[in-house]
C-alpha cells in the first residue's frame, strides 16, 4: 500500500505497549484517523518526539482498509501546543477542542477547512486571546462545516427571517428547539408543536447568528446573556455528542478562576 503524507493535530494518545502508541489524529486530508506508531515510546524513533496531545505534525502513514489501525511510519514536528501567558484556561481550552474533534467528527471524513479553523483556534488559546469566544465559535464552525448547524436567523418551520430587532424592542423571547433544528418564529409556535422548545433572549440568538468567518465579536458584558449564548452552544454540542464532554467543566473552572484573579470582585458566578 502506498505511503500517504498529510498534516495532522494529535487529538488523543494512548500507550499501547512498552514501545508503541495508539494515536487519534485529526488530519487535513483524511479527517479523523486512528493509527499505531510502533517504537514511538523508545528513545530513538522516527517520530521526532512530536506525538504529544495537540502537537501539529507532518505525518506519513499507510492507510488500512476496514477497521484496522493505520500505520504511522514517520512524523515531524510542525508546532508544539504551549499556552504561554494564557496559562491554564488556554491549556484546558485546547483539551476541550481535542475532545470535540474526537467526539464530533467521523473517521475518514476529510474537512480541510475545519482543520485550518482548529489550528487557528489553538493559536488563539496559546495567546490567551478570546478564549471564551473561540470556545463558542469553534463548535458552531464545526456544525456549519458538517452541514448540521442549527438555524439561528430563520424559522425552521416556515423559513421566514427571525425579526431580531423587533423582538428585542418588545423584550420578547424567541422559540428555539435543538431537536427540531433551531429558531421558531412566534407564528409557527402557535400553530405547530416543537420538541424541547426553549425561550431564548433574541440578543443571544442574534450574537450567534452573526458568527461567521474571521474573529468572533466580543461576548456581551452582561453575565446572563453570556450564559445564554454558552448554554445554547452547550446544548448543541451535547445533542451532537449524546453526552456532556468530560473536559468542559475543567475549562469553565479555569476561566472562572482567571476572572476571579483578574477581578476579585467579579460578580459572575459560572455554573454548568
Ligand atoms: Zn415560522
Amino acid at each position: 500500500m502506498p505511503i500517504e503524507h498529510t498534516e495532522a493535530i494529535v487529538i488523543r494518545t494512548v500507550d499501547f505497549s512498552e514501545t508503541s502508541l495508539v494515536l487519534t489524529l485529526f488530519t487535513r486530508d483524511f479527517g479523523k484517523v486512528r493509527g499505531i506508531a510502533k517504537g514511538a515510546r523508545q528513545l530513538k524513533n522516527s517520530f521526532d518526539s512530536s506525538l504529544d496531545l495537540l502537537t501539529r505534525i507532518s505525518v506519513s502513514l499507510i492507510r488500512k482498509n476496514s477497521d484496522a489501525l493505520d500505520l504511522l511510519t514517520e512524523a515531524k514536528l510542525i508546532h508544539r501546543f504551549r499556552p504561554g501567558s494564557a496559562g491554564i484556561p488556554g491549556l484546558y481550552a485546547g483539551y476541550y477542542l481535542a475532545e470535540l474533534l474526537f467526539v464530533m467528527t467521523e473517521e475518514g471524513d476529510a474537512m480541510p477547512e475545519l482543520y485550518d479553523r482548529a489550528a487557528a483556534a489553538l493559536a488563539r488559546f496559546e495567546e490567551g486571546k478570546q478564549v471564551e469566544e473561540q470556545l463558542i465559535l469553534f463548535p458552531w464552525e464545526l456544525m456549519t462545516l458538517s452541514g448540521e448547524r442549527p438555524s439561528t436567523g430563520e424559522c425552521v418551520a416556515c423559513g421566514n427571517p427571525i425579526p431580531f430587532e423587533r423582538e428585542i424592542r418588545r423584550s420578547r423571547r424567541i422559540g428555539f428547539s435543538m431537536p427540531d433544528g433551531g429558531a421558531v418564529c412566534a407564528d409557527c409556535q402557535k400553530t405547530r408543536g416543537f420538541r424541547q422548545l426553549a425561550a431564548v433572549d433574541p440578543r443571544a440568538l442574534r450574537w450567534l447568528d452573526r458568527l461567521g468567518e474571521g474573529a468572533p465579536p466580543a461576548l456581551p458584558e452582561e453575565a446572563p446573556l453570556r450564559r445564554e449564548i454558552q448554554s445554547l452552544t452547550d446544548w448543541m454540542i451535547d445533542a451532537k455528542c449524546g453526552r456532556v464532554p468530560k473536559t468542559r467543566s475543567q475549562v469553565r473552572q479555569a476561566l472562572a478562576e482567571q476572572a476571579q484573579n483578574q477581578n476579585p470582585r467579579h460578580e459572575e458566578n459560572q455554573t454548568d
